[in-house]
């Protein structure tokens, strides 16, 4: 049993600590014990854990996911202890990292190729039973019932990643407002450079401006896209969006969004990103991108959710849908830090709102109503 065996520096780690358990009563701040990293795994102290869409779809109930859970896919922290028998130059005990959502295996055929973003024990183990790689949890309260694992379940005072789903934070980045590139950001990175594949001088256009919506206009803006054009029905985020980088605003409110854009493009546009994962935006989009244009679908919808696709103007008109979900956590979250860190990602603006622990049902409900005008972190530290 040696290999379980974590090398936690004697003093450094208390024996418990404070989690968001969702069970069937909702979500509830407990005391669990502090996990222990198993091999190639590392335990962060957790810094802030961002607020996303994705966690209020369990949240609701709209994607299916074991509870009693603990949710949270968006951490930032310091690594205090790294399991047994791990071998990484990766990262070390006392370096600030961010965690991404996509924590590759490192040993499925996906991953072997590349494609963390497909990486099958992501799929299979994490996102279907809350488990990691060994098939099992490192999440239990303190009677030993098992607490699903949501990604690394960042709504806690501590988590087990993978060392696979890290990446160091340089000093110049706050630790807190970091957490965000392990998802949001990360995702906006994907959706331009991977799924939509941004080129110079290419019009785009942004549907959903909130966390995932203001990366993508900060990557396009960062890879040379023109015009940017972002789509909300809220006035304030419009506002962000052009502070970051957009050259125009439509509000789908005041205007038809879709005649809009449209015009902006000069005829429609080349790319649109769909950040909202709702029906309407999804046919909006397809009618906003020119003959040869594509659409990339980013915000995930309940599961079961479909929108229809008029196929004679799909194909005389040579247009693409594709899906693009988070990116290649490897590669591109080094990536992805290494833009915060040159100024293309303004994390200080993309990061509007913070809460504590014990303010999370506030923290999911300005979610849900659409008042966080750019990303929301929940600091725990
Ligand atoms: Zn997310
Ligand atoms: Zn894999």
């Amino acid at each position: 049993m040696s290999t379980i065996e974590p090398t936690l520096p004697a003093g450094t780690v208390p024996h418990d600590m404070r989690a968001a358990v969702l069970d069937e009563h909702g979500l509830r701040i407990e005391r669990i014990p502090v996990p222990a990293p198993q091999r190639d795994e590392a335990l962060v102290r957790v810094t802030a854990c961002g607020v996303c869409h994705s966690d209020l779809h369990v949240l609701k109930g709209e994607i299916g996911f074991p509870r009693p859970a603990v949710l949270g896919h968006e951490v930032s922290g310091t690594v205090v202890a790294l399991g047994t028998g791990t071998t990484t130059e990766a990262v070390a005990v006392g370096d600030r990292v961010v965690g991404a959502f996509i924590m590759p295996c490192n040993a499925c055929v996906e991953c072997a190729r590349g494609r963390d973003d497909l990486c099958l024990r992501f799929f299979g183990l994490n996102r279907v039973e809350g488990s990691l790689y060994d098939g099992t949890s490192r999440l239990a309260r303190a009677d030993g019932t098992r607490l699903a694992m949501y990604s690394m379940g960042g709504l806690a005072e501590y988590a087990v990643v993978p060392v696979s789903g890290l990446a160091r934070v340089p000093d110049e980045l706050d630790l807190a407002s970091a957490a965000v590139l392990g998802c949001a950001v990360m995702t906006g990175f994907g959706a331009v450079r991977r799924g939509g594949g941004v080129r110079v001088g290419e019009s785009v256009a942004v549907i959903g401006i909130g966390g995932v919506g203001t990366s993508i206009v900060q990557v396009a803006r960062a890879v040379g896209a023109e015009p940017i054009i972002a789509v909300d029905v809220n006035t304030e985020k419009l506002d962000l969006a052009i502070e970051l980088g957009a050259h125009a605003a439509v509000n789908a409110r005041e205007s038809d969004p879709v005649e809009a854009v449209r015009a902006l493009g000069g005829d429609g546009v080349d790319v649109v990103f769909e950040a909202l994962g709702s029906p309407r935006t999804f046919a909006q989009g397809l009618d906003m991108i020119r003959d040869g244009g594509r659409l990339v679908a980013v915000g995930l919808a309940a599961t079961g959710q479909t929108a229809p696709v008029e196929i004679t103007r799909l194909v005389r008109r040579s247009q693409r849908v594709i899906g693009s979900y988070g990116a290649r956590t490897r590669t591109d979250l080094p990536e992805v830090v290494r833009l915060a860190a040159s100024g293309a990602i303004d994390l200080d603006r993309v990061v509007t709102d913070s809460y504590g622990l014990d303010d999370l049902e506030t923290a999911f409900a300005a979610l849900t109503d659409g008042r966080i005008r750019g990303r929301g972190v929940v600091r725990l530290a």
